[in-house]
């Protein structure tokens, strides 16, 4: 092989365009900082996307670009970091594992939110997937993800000035975004085909490369399909129950016959979330396929299977009536040699699901050796609704276990936060993600100091507020202000501010704060003690329930004492949710006990020195100490009425922001610093980063079910 000279810049361009395409750069700002760099404009007008930066220049152009020695070297030192990054070996030690060679771990999932310029996510599913396959490829586990390539995304949100959400759903050209088809050896398009009732349905395959890791989508947008079909894959979670069904298909059978197509036979298969379980159906067709028996096979397809769930709520779990799954799998059956009847089995329990319902949970657990909820109080409330149908499955041997979700912190760490740890932690940081030794050592005292930090999150607050009044100039609505009118009027950057973003289903009870009009009045009216709350996130379409809430917020927002204090930004989207955990100095999650399964981002704002306020639910309920952050309700209070464990908990927020987070922020010392303000930020991060980050969540995943000691 011809040996590149780095300095070349003809090479450059080559290696620039590689950097393009590999998501790497989404989470190092440095490589971020060449393309912003190439073009301000176009990097801010495509959502920050790197392949639509190159697109501008022509090779001449940019090797022009690249005569500036300053730019130059820069470039050279990005270049030089990411493919060192690319060819380091595993850092995974095979010793922690039971196996001493780490297979493949195919993840399948419904969603992958990697990067705000890819509008493949709905929200915390997708997140949490896209922040799973960074950690594996920043810890070197060899990790393949298989996902839908949704051509219209989830939706863009507009809202009007009565509060009414608006949505609409632009085509993403692909040959614009970081993705890559995928070929056969003679160049032409992979195309792969599943039956679908009595129709060949064909798709094609996106890639994604993040980091290490591939994350392959699937298109059924192919020439080679009836119109019917060319559309299934274009929307998250749109149609109906027959679209639905058709999706799922082809994520999970048409998931594993495109890991065949391309020679990738993983180890291991984790079904991230039950609408990805029919792919072991297809893995069970091969297995009887080869001549196993029926029981053999279940067997076979047993060991290679996780299943991880999300969902404490029992209607939240995907479900199909039989006589649908019947029209859709009748062809199949026959091609499995698997009587319809004994395949609709799976699918079901008589002790916890109907009879007329296939529920994908329990097609999943049935087939899974190992099955997980995602925090500690998430899998107590699984244990209890499926513990069941998994021991069933097992022997009293199993239960259902818990892994409990984190973030990946370097795609977390605000550019500013970033530097900031950089300038403290000698270019280390990022090698400790899970080393409570080295969060305990650089939080200290001696190596950061109280002004330090202070200054951190002033500037992190005054970003974030720069940032709404940018977006207030041209976003129809926040707080019924628009244009020139809002820079004046919005915000403070002295106020004690919270966030609030989230999808707007009603469990999660955005409008808590607001429940009682004059005691929220009285907390926003405090002159000696400013307070400002900005609030983000979607309804889905058809949740009539969750666009009330955000109706209600937008109402409140007009108000006085609330106007220009009470925020609501549009389209909630990862760069919106970078700016906000970064900035806000409180986090606010109010769900109503037990809906929420984990929650993640009161993750994020840790890392940016964001304090954390929450009822004690998901994985707050095993992090929360009173050292760190606040609890706000009282478990034990469950088998109350839902109006009055609102009313209890409304109380019990509006009691912990009136005598403890709001004092406490502004009892400041004489230089201005509110030193117990700190203390706690000091105690939040020493304790929460290096336990609540998908490292340490992968590392789990790998040693107790990916890999286990025997
Ligand atoms: C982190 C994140 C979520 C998940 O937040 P939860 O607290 O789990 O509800 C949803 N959407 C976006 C854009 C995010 O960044």
């Amino acid at each position: 092989m011809k040996t590149v000279d780095r300095k070349k810049p003809a090479d450059i361009v080559v290696r620039l365009h590689a950097l393009a395409y590999n998501l790497w750069w989404s989470w190092n700002p440095k490589a971020q900082l060449i393309f912003e760099e190439l073009s301000p404009l176009i990097w801010e007008i495509s959502n920050h996307n790197p392949v639509a930066v190159l697109a501008q220049f022509s090779g001449v152009g940019l090797r022009a670009r690249l005569g500036d020695r300053r730019f130059l070297k820069d470039v050279d030192a990005v270049l030089h970091a990411f493919e060192h990054y690319m060819s380091k070996k595993s850092t995974c030690d095979p010793n922690d594992f039971g196996r001493n060679k780490l297979e493949v771990v195919a993840y399948l999932c419904a969603e992958f939110g990697l990067h705000e310029c890819l509008p493949f996510y709905s929200g915390g599913l997708g997140v949490l997937a896209g922040d799973h396959a960074k950690s594996a490829s920043d810890l070197g586990l060899p990790f393949v993800g298989i996902g839908l390539f949704y051509r219209q995304g989830y939706f863009q949100q507009r809202v009007d000035n009565t509060g009414t959400q608006h949505e609409s759903y632009p085509t993403t050209d692909p040959s614009t975004i970081p993705v890559e088809l995928v070929k056969d050896p003679e160049g032409k398009p992979l195309l792969c085909g599943m039956t679908i009732g009595s129709t060949i349905v064909y798709f094609q395959a996106w890639k994604i490369q993040a980091g290490r890791c591939g994350i392959f989508l699937l298109d059924t947008d192919v020439k080679e399909n009836e119109e019917a079909f060319r559309g299934l894959t274009a929307f998250a979670y749109g149609g109906d129950m027959n679209t639905r069904i058709r999706q799922e298909m082809i994520l999970g059978i048409g998931g594993v016959k495109l890991l065949r197509a391309l020679g990738v036979k993983p180890e291991v298969y984790h079904m991230n979330e039950g609408h990805a379980a029919f792919l072991t159906l297809e893995l069970l067709r091969e297995q009887l396929d080869v001549g196993l028996s029926k029981q053999e096979a279940e067997e076979a397809v047993r060991s290679q299977c996780i299943f991880t769930t999300h969902t404490p709520v029992p209607a939240g779990h995907d479900h199909f009536p039989t006589d649908l799954v019947e029209f859709h799998f009748r062809t199949y059956s026959e091609l499995m040699k698997l009587p319809m009847n004994e395949l609709l089995e799976y699918g079901r329990d008589s002790r916890v699901t109907p009879e007329n319902q296939f529920v994908m949970t329990v097609l999943g657990l049935k087939f899974s050796r190992a099955a997980n909820g995602v925090s500690k109080k998430h899998s107590e409330t699984t244990s209890a609704m499926w513990g069941n149908v998994f021991d069933g499955a097992h022997g009293k041997k199993s239960s259902i276990g818990c892994v409990t979700n984190g973030v990946h912190v370097p795609s977390w760490t605000s550019r500013t936060s970033w530097e900031f740890w950089e300038r403290h932690n000698s270019h280390k940081w990022k090698e400790h993600l899970n080393d409570p030794r080295f969060w305990n050592h650089v939080t200290n005292p001696k190596i950061v100091s109280d002004e330090e930090l202070w200054a951190l999150r002033c500037t992190l607050r005054r970003e974030l507020i720069e940032f709404i009044r940018q977006g207030a100039r041209h976003l129809h609505v926040i707080g019924g202000v628009h244009g020139e009118e809002a820079l004046a009027h919005l915000l403070s950057s002295d106020a004690l501010t919270i966030g609030f973003a989230r999808r707007f289903a009603p469990y999660k009870r955005a409008s808590l704060l607001f429940s009682n009009l004059s005691q929220a009045a009285t907390l926003f009216s405090d002159p000696q003690r400013p307070i400002q709350i900005v609030f983000a996130g979607k309804a889905h379409p058809r949740d009539g329930e969750g666009k009330e809430f955000l109706r209600r917020i937008i109402d409140i927002a007009r108000e006085h004492p609330f106007f220009g204090k009470v925020l609501f930004i549009e389209d909630y989207d990862m760069n919106i949710a970078r700016y906000l955990v970064a900035g806000c100095d409180v986090w606010l999650n109010t769900p109503r006990r037990p809906f929420e399964a984990s929650g993640t981002s009161g993750q994020k704002v840790i890392i940016n020195g964001g304090l954390h306020v929450s009822v004690l639910d998901g994985w707050w309920y095993e992090a929360y100490n009173s050292k760190i952050g606040w609890a706000v309700g009282r478990n034990g209070d469950d088998n109350l009425s839902s109006e009055e464990i609102d009313r209890r908990d409304a109380e019990s927020l509006y009691d912990i922001l009136k005598n403890e987070v709001i004092p406490l922020f502004f009892d400041r010392d004489r230089e201005g610093i509110p030193r117990q303000w700190i203390a706690k930020m000091r105690n939040a991060m020493r304790t929460i980063i290096p336990v609540y980050n998908t490292h340490r969540m992968v590392m789990d995943y790998a040693k107790k079910y990916y890999f286990p000691k025997k």
